[in-house]
């Protein structure tokens, strides 16, 4: 289908099917209400064919450009159906699976996801390894038919929600740093895993530490090879960075205007207004182009490095630009909407951390794209 086509079609069912698709909560919702909004409103968009395409038949989809993925995304994110993080997570873990599990795997699995009827997380951080991800120490041994894991993960997005983690595991020797390293699917509700919610600071356990006691995970759930959980990481990180910015941008853009709608006469900085307009389209312009690439078949790698900084930069600009001109509402307001602003400004800090710090991402343009030395 083309693009346009897919637009109008998107565009009228949102109109049609308006009342089934909107949230039953008011403001932001918490985020027991977001998780189930968010499969809802999957499972609507895959029933009705919209979620399907972007996606290769053989897991469900219904093949062609990728480029729908990128505009259903935006127009439900941009409709306040459903919280751009959490929604973001599909755009992540799927093509992951695609790449790497098993065809029959993926077959059964994939459709759980986009249909909503399952959510997934990512189990790669742990207390000490978030950067250097290639010291991670969660390890796997393996016993007869299966992969014994014993370990921890912490900062894992969505777990206490998630039947499924696609999980990074030490199976080499303790100092085999990214050679040792393995990528495993395991089931969320196997015997030994026990989650543990973290309270962030804008108020909802978003992630969690997971804890590993001798969880057993068959061997055919390995995703890839033994020892190649490396490049399924350096293939994963990408995707953090491509089609679920795109979305943020535009749930973004949406906050930028209701912020514009919101802000009393002369209380908005013009030139932290100028600067952050400035910042947003600079990220829509080269995220636009990231999917564009993305579409035409090209490998992302750490150009995408790029487009998070851009994120980052913007989103906390947009935030502070919306504490400075509602600061009652941000600090005080005990309304939804003031929530909303509240929670979305603390959430902001968070930016410059997940999916790699900015820091991080500027070693890598620096190192990988400017040739610039190494980052120690
Ligand atoms: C909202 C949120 C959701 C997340 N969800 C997930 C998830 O679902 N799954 C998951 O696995 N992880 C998740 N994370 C974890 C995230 O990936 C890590 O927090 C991130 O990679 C940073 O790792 P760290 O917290 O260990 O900090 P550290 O790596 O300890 O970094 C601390 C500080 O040191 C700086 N630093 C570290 N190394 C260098 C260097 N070489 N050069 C310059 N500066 C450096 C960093 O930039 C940072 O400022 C999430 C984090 C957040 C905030």
């Amino acid at each position: 289908m083309e693009l346009d086509e897919f637009r109008a079609g998107v565009d009228d069912w949102l109109a049609q099917n308006r009342d089934e698709l909107a949230p039953g909560h008011r403001g932001a919702g918490s985020l027991d209400e977001q998780v189930a909004q968010l499969a809802k409103v999957k499972r609507l968009a895959f029933d009705a064919g919209w979620m399907r395409w972007g996606w290769p038949e053989r897991v469900g989809g219904l093949g062609g450009s990728t480029l729908p993925r990128a505009y259903l995304g935006e127009a439900l994110t941009a409709a306040d159906l459903v919280e751009p993080g959490i929604y973001s997570m599909t755009e992540v873990l799927a093509p992951t699976m695609i790449g790497y599990a098993a065809p029959e795997l993926a077959a059964a699995m994939v459709p759980r996801l986009l249909r909503g009827d399952e959510t997934w997380c990512q189990g790669f951080s742990e207390p000490g390894t978030g950067s250097n991800l290639a010291a991670l120490s969660c390890r796997a041994v393996r016993v007869d038919r299966a992969w014994r894991v014993s370990g921890q993960k912490v900062w894992t997005s969505l777990a206490q929600y998630a039947q499924r983690c696609v999980l990074l595991v030490r199976t080499g020797a303790p100092d085999s740093a990214h050679r040792g390293i393995t990528a495993l699917f395991a089931d969320m509700d196997s015997p030994g895993i026990t989650v543990r919610p973290i309270e962030t600071v804008h108020g909802a356990p978003e992630f969690c530490e997971v804890f590993f006691d001798d969880v057993a995970v068959p061997l055919d759930r390995t995703l890839g090879e033994e020892g190649q959980g490396w490049s399924v990481a350096m293939d994963l990180l990408p995707f953090e960075r491509s089609t679920a910015l795109w979305h943020r941008g535009a749930h973004l853009q949406h906050r930028l205007g209701q912020l514009l709608e919101r802000a009393p006469a002369g209380s908005l900085d013009p030139v932290a207004l100028g600067e952050t307009v400035q910042l947003l389209a600079t990220l829509r312009a080269r995220s636009r182009a990231t999917q564009h690439r993305m579409a035409a078949g090209e490998r992302l790698g750490p150009e995408t490095s790029i487009d998070k900084v851009l994120l980052a930069t913007a989103e906390q600009a947009l935030f502070d630009l919306a504490e400075g001109a509602l600061a009652e509402e941000v600090l005080l307001g005990d309304d939804v909407t003031s929530a909303r602003w509240r929670s979305e400004f603390l959430y902001s800090r968070a930016a410059t951390i997940y999916g790699g710090t900015a820091e991080i991402q500027r070693n890598i343009i620096a190192r990988r794209l400017l040739d610039l030395g190494d980052d120690r």
